[in-house]
Formats: structure tokens, C-alpha cells, sequence
């Protein structure tokens, strides 16, 4: 239902949290957060920003994360359920929105080679599968999403965060809007410009089928064949 992502030098849960926030009036049933923090830290359950922003301690001080409100479509609402979902080895966090729908297929392919699944999600197939890629081939982050997502049929908003790779978010759109907030030294990632507007009025709207990777210094958005694209930056009109 609602995303939300930070990368930058101030503290990335508080930003996020404060995001959800904006994007509660869209209903929800669930929140979670991933924060990169030397390792990956995950917070989620069924119920309120409000109780999320509890479980989040101070402890949890990483500059880079994401958040998701969920509203469930396959899975009921409960804490398993929630976004993120992780890869098996727990270094991978992965928020969407929308729905996978050839997630059975992707499952039992997945649950063959040897992965597990916790989740009675069509979400928690996309992190073992962006995973899978990545231990196979050795890929880049970016390489090892695109080429899972070339196996996904459906709708989709994602946003990836990987211990590995502290120094970047991954994002992917088909059918589901995303956004890049852009600032100075720091970067948010959103579903909704509501989410952002805070923080910055510069936001770079993602077209179907693209791919942004984002640092604290840019961005740099491919299409789904893999062409740099160059972005136009969109000023927001009003400051919520
Ligand atoms: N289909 C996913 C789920 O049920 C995402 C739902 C959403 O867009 O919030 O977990």
C-alpha cells in the first residue's frame, strides 16, 4: 500500500516513520521498517505506525532504510505477513506494493532449489528470488533485481535495502507508482509525494518498467532494457 525510503546522513527511521505517517489516510493493516546498521535490522507487525514507531529503540540509528504500510492481498494480516520481507540469509529487505501473480509458479520453483518461506505472502517470493540470482551468479544488487523481475508477471512498487551494498536503495515500478525525492546529500524514495514533501519538492517520478538505484549523492534510473535514462525533475507545487 504505502512505501517509503530514506538514504542520507540523519537518522532513517525517524524520516520513515514520519512518512508512513503521512501516508496512513490510505488505510493500511500492517507496518515495518529496514534499517541498515552495520547489519539489517527489521521491525514489523499487524497494527499502527503508532505501535511500529514503538518497537523501533534508539538502537536502531542506521542512515539508510525502508517502510512499508501494508494492506493485505495474499496472507492475511499478521506479523509473518508484514512488510519487509527478507532473504534467506537475512541480509536483504524488500517492501512491495501490488500484487505478484504468478507467485505459486515462483514458489515452488524457489522452494526446490532449497528456500524457505515464512510467509503466506505473493512478496516474500520476490526477495528469494532477487536473492537466488545473487548467490548464483554473483551478480550486482541491480543486476540480480532486474533479472528477477524479468520472471515476475504482475504488478509491482518495490524497494530493496542489502547489508552488502549500505551504500544503496533499489527501486522498481510496473503498475504502481514510485517516486524519488531528491535532496541535498540525501535521498527518499516514496509511493506517494505526501511522503516526501517535507524533506524536499524536487521529486523524479518512475514510468513502468523502470529501475532506479539510489546513493545519498543521486540516482541513476534505467528502463526495462537496461538504457540510462535521463529524468526529468518535477517541483512540487505545495509544501504539506
Ligand atoms: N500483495 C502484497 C501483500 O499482500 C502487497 C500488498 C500491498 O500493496 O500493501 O503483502
Amino acid at each position: 500500500c504505502g512505501i517509503v525510503g530514506y538514504i542520507g546522513d540523519q537518522q532513517a527511521s525517524k524520516i520513515i516513520i514520519e512518512g508512513l505517517k503521512r501516508l496512513e489516510y490510505r488505510g493500511y493493516d500492517s507496518a515495518g521498517i529496514a534499517v541498515l546498521n552495520g547489519k539489517l535490522e527489521v521491525k514489523k507487525g499487524k497494527g499502527k505506525v503508532s505501535n511500529l514507531e514503538k518497537m523501533v529503540t534508539s538502537a536502531q540509528n542506521g542512515q539508510i532504510g525502508i517502510g512499508h504500510t501494508r494492506w493485505a492481498t495474499h496472507g492475511e494480516p499478521n506479523d509473518i505477513n508484514s512488510h519487509p520481507h527478507t532473504s534467506q540469509n537475512g541480509k536483504m529487505a524488500l517492501v512491495h506494493n501490488g500484487i505478484i501473480e504468478n507467485y505459486g509458479t515462483l514458489k515452488k520453483k524457489l522452494t526446490d532449489q532449497g528456500y524457505e518461506f515464512y510467509s503466506q505472502t505473493d512478496t516474500e517470493v520476490v526477495a528469494k528470488l532477487i536473492e537466488s540470482f545473487l548467490v548464483k551468479d554473483n551478480r550486482s544488487l541491480k543486476k540480480a533485481v532486474q533479472h528477477a523481475l524479468h520472471q515476475v508477471e504482475g504488478t509491482y512498487g518495490i524497494a530493496i535495502v542489502h547489508s552488502d551494498y549500505p551504500d544503496q536503495i533499489v527501486v522498481a515500478r510496473k503498475g504502481s507508482p514510485l517516486l524519488i525525492g531528491v535532496g541535498e546529500g540525501e535521498m527518499l524514495i516514496a509511493s506517494d509525494a505526501s511522503a516526501v514533501a517535507a524533506y524536499t519538492d524536487k521529486v523524479v517520478y518512475l514510468d513502468d518498467g523502470e529501475l532506479a538505484v539510489i546513493t545519498k549523492e543521486g540516482y541513476t534510473v534505467e528502463s526495462a532494457n537496461q538504457i540510462e535514462l535521463t529524468k526529468e525533475v518535477h517541483e512540487l507545487a505545495l509544501s504539506l
